[in-house]
């Protein structure tokens, strides 16, 4: 994972990262900064550091990924906003009870992007002793040293892989949360994997479901960070491919839609079988950019007539809307219940991010737009009622909530 140096087929265009076929941009969003760290102040960081955020699918598999991202040695030593402990994981004590049953209690386990600890903590209470973590962050990665963890500070590359295979022997499991995706390098990672594991050795991976995003033409899973957009169909090919089958496969709705996978790695090769390439890709661009373009229009016509326009929670998933499809020019604020983020200002359109009680005596009629997981939305409303009073409007703008449909209520002065 030191490179995102891309080889380029004759034809010019850069091959997909799991089959090496080649690739055609499907959506292009332009220069955009790195979506972490939030701005101490409204304008740019100099030097500003926009980068182009342009996706691009496989003609062969229907792999979507960005083929020229921001190198991860500019991302990740310094990130440590989006740490995992600050977010509810409803999905852990399934994750851990589904380990449980396929490893015994003393398995060595490794997690690379092991983030804050969260995860490891997690293990532990579970029973599991034998626990390591890797994490290129130097933010996050000393918070779980502090839980007790061991924690390799670097990214997972095969020169740390052996070095750690010296020290504790081979690994029954290595997890990948939500990391496997902000890999440029998958053959890499993979060669990584085969030192660290024994030979029928486990990988547990956790990844947003771009498929979800795909039904509903939303752009929000698009940052950066995000290297690779699978879907159940790409996470299977790319496992088969590097040699491993997937023996346990189960989907959560929570934050947009996520992929849980167990898969065994296998002595003998197998031709892995082709994913079909999904429809929705040929018309995702237009889809998203129509959503983009009736939302903007809606929300200017409410600013016409009095509205003032706040986005509800300050992630990641913000930015495409904002930024990329420039959507900001119509809210006043972000506003976002996490302390740390209180105070400083969204990368690129440099709205405020703000305590939601601090507007509480501003008078007005409001509208918000709800960027939270969908999970978290009926909380968020009944927040907003308590604040605001009944009379704001409020639409869902992130899937995989039906979010035409969200927009036609805008449209007809409902929320
Ligand atoms: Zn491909």
């Amino acid at each position: 994972m030191t490179s995102v140096d891309r080889r380029k087929n004759r034809a010019g265009s850069a091959e997909c990262r799991i089959c090496g076929g080649a690739t055609y941009p499907i959506l292009d969003l332009g220069l955009q900064p790195p979506s972490d760290p939030l701005w101490p102040t409204p304008s740019p960081l100099v030097p500003d550091r926009r980068h182009p955020l342009r996706l691009d699918a496989c003609r062969v598999c229907g792999f979507t990924q960005i083929s020229d991202p921001m190198p991860p040695e500019s991302i990740y030593p310094t990130a440590g906003l989006e740490m995992t402990s600050w977010k509810n994981l409803p999905q852990t004590a399934w994750q851990v009870d589904l380990l449980k049953r396929h490893l015994p209690l003393e398995a060595g386990i490794v997690e690379t992007g092991c983030n804050d600890g969260h995860f490891l903590t997690a293990l532990r209470d579970g029973g599991f002793s034998r626990l390591l973590g890797v994490e290129p962050s130097r933010v996050s990665g000393p918070i779980a040293r502090g839980k007790g963890f061991e924690v390799r500070e670097g990214f997972a590359t095969p020169p740390v892989a052996a070095e750690l295979v010296a020290s504790h022997g081979k690994f029954d499991l290595a997890v990948a949360k939500h990391m496997f995706g902000h890999i440029p390098d998958l053959n890499g990672y993979f060669s990584c994997l085969d030192t660290l594991l024994k030979p029928d050795g486990l990988l547990f991976l956790e990844i947003p479901d771009f498929g979800a995003a795909l039904a509903a033409a939303d752009c929000s899973l698009v940052y950066e960070e995000l290297i690779g957009y699978f879907t159940s169909d790409t996470l299977r090919f790319a496992l088969e491919r590097f040699g491993y089958r997937v023996i346990v496969e189960h989907k959560f709705t929570y934050n947009g839609g996520l992929i849980e996978v167990l898969a065994r790695r296998f002595p003998a090769p197998v031709s892995p079988r082709h994913p079909a390439i999904p429809g929705e890709l040929a018309d995702f661009a237009r889809r998203a950019g129509d959503y983009a373009a009736r939302l903007g229009a809606r929300l200017a016509l409410l600013r016409d007539q009095g509205w003032v326009i706040y986005v509800f929670g300050g992630g990641l998933r913000s930015a495409a809307l904002l930024n990329g499809f420039g959507l900001a020019e119509h809210v006043a604020a972000l506003l976002d219940d996490n302390p740390a983020k209180q105070g400083r200002y969204y990368p690129g359109c440099g709205l405020p991010l703000v305590a939601p009680e601090t507007l509480a005596d501003n008078p007005g009629r409001k509208a918000f737009l709800l960027a939270v997981g969908n999970e978290n939305e009926a909380k968020v409303k009944r927040r907003i009622d308590d604040l605001f009073g009944g009379g704001a409007l409020c639409a869902s703008i992130l899937s995989p909530n039906d979010r035409f449909a969200e927009l036609r209520k805008l449209e007809a002065g409902l929320g």
